[in-house]
């Protein structure tokens, strides 16, 4: 009788065991690296022999679709909320809450912590609330307060840390005792943007960029698998955005347009947000139209749906965005740069990379475009984490990569 019992137990232990959650040894390891303003293509340079490894030994894009505006704060938010930016928040890298007077930039470390910004729930959120630890060396929205909006383990972002510090970094994590080991974490790294928008997207300095992360890559490669992990971290390299070269003589000054309008702007470059004065809705519409060559001019509730850029409150009246190459200034205002992102996120050259290796993963599959957003859901799936319900991301459209 007894023996019987004690078997019977057994037995619904061992249907739990099989059918329940993941169990905390068998779940893997993932480390989501930004490579910032990588654009897709320029995996084809022959620079880039890591990521071919990635490529051939696991999961390929053709393109990551970024959310639109093509910027860097509102797509990693994306990235790691599943939403798009009117509903998690970020809506530029700086903008204004005309309500109460408050701004948000990516430069101004007080407002990047403040938790009233981000209206989302970060991945690491999601999942340290399931037990799952996560880390992260550089990922915008991760130094937030209070202390459970941001990964256990996290570091202050400095623009300059050596990027060899960083992968170091990341594998120290990876050497952590196995119950205060992070299963999730992000590293970032911002060279490619930086020089293509200095340089150009053809230049010299671009190239070297291109290579130096792709070595970071490598680098990380070799960590892991001197750790003898490799069969159990997941690698995913992600982009935010594209890039694209601009010219001095592809200027539109909406000041000139409008006239004795009175606006108020907000953005330079590929979009620029109107506000006019109360009461000067129509006439600053209709100028802007006559004007529209080589931009688009929309009310807030008309920009195309794919945008998704309505419902923040911090939106203007209008939104205006140029044709790709073409940017929005105001006189006086000097234009800098040589290459710039921020347009239509169906623009092909606005596109990133996606390419992941690891146990949960096929591989050498290759896939058309992929969307930031549904890489949320994705990782919930990877990691075992049930998602929030509220997000835009659908893991429908991704989860055929995984093995
Ligand atoms: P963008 O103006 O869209 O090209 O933004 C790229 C810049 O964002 C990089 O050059 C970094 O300086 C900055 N950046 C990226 N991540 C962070 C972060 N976590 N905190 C603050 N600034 C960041
Ligand atoms: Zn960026
Ligand atoms: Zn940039």
């Amino acid at each position: 009788m007894r023996k019987w019992r004690v078997w019977s137990i057994i037995g619904v232990a061992l249907i739990f065991l099989l059918a329940g959650p993941l169990h905390p040894a068998d779940r893997p390891y993932v480390i989501l690296i930004s490579l910032d303003g990588f654009r897709w293509d320029y995996l084809q340079r022959g620079l880039t022999p890591n990521l071919e490894r990635l490529q051939r030994e696991g999961v390929s894009a053709l393109s990551l679709e970024p959310v639109f505006p093509t910027k860097t704060f509102p797509n990693h938010l994306a990235i790691i909320t599943g939403m798009y930016p009117e509903n998690h928040g970020i809506i530029f890298n700086r903008f204004r809450d005309p309500f109460s007077g408050r701004s948000y930039s990516l430069g101004d470390t007080s407002a990047v912590r403040d938790p009233r910004w981000y209206w989302g729930e970060a991945f690491w959120e999601t999942a340290e609330r399931q037990g799952v630890i996560c880390a992260s060396y550089f990922w915008p929205g991760s130094e937030m307060r209070p202390a459970y909006r941001s990964p256990t383990y996290f570091e202050h972002y400095e623009h300059n840390r050596p990027y060899e510090v960083r992968v170091e970094g990341v594998l120290k994590w990876l050497q952590l005792p196995e119950a205060q080991r992070p299963h999730f974490i992000t590293l970032y790294f911002d060279a490619v943007d930086s020089k293509a928008h200095r340089y150009g997207t053809q230049s010299a300095e671009t190239d070297s960029a291109i290579v130096r992360v792709d070595r970071m890559v490598g680098r990380l490669l070799d960590g892991i698998a001197e750790l003898q992990l490799l069969d159990q971290v997941n690698v995913i390299v992600v982009s935010d955005h594209g890039m694209l070269d601009i010219h001095p003589e592809r200027v539109i000054y909406l000041d000139r347009i409008l006239g004795d309008t009175p606006c108020e702007f907000q953005q330079r470059g590929p979009v620029m947000m109107v506000q006019p004065k109360p009461g000067y809705r129509e006439e600053a519409l209709r100028k802007l139209r006559a004007a529209g060559r080589n931009f688009r001019v929309f009310t807030r509730e008309a920009v195309p749906d794919y945008w998704h850029f309505s419902n923040h409150p911090f939106i203007s009246d209008i939104v205006v965005v140029a044709e790709p190459g073409w940017l929005l200034q105001i006189s006086g205002e000097q234009v800098r740069g040589k290459a710039t992102h921020g347009w239509d996120n169906h623009t092909i050259s606005m596109h990133g990379i996606f390419v992941a290796m690891g146990p949960s993963f096929k591989k050498g599959f290759k896939t058309g475009t992929l969307r930031n957003i549904d890489i949320y859901p994705l990782l919930c799936k990877i990691l075992d984490v049930k998602p929030r319900q509220n997000i835009d991301g659908r893991l429908e459209r991704i989860e055929f990569i995984l093995r």
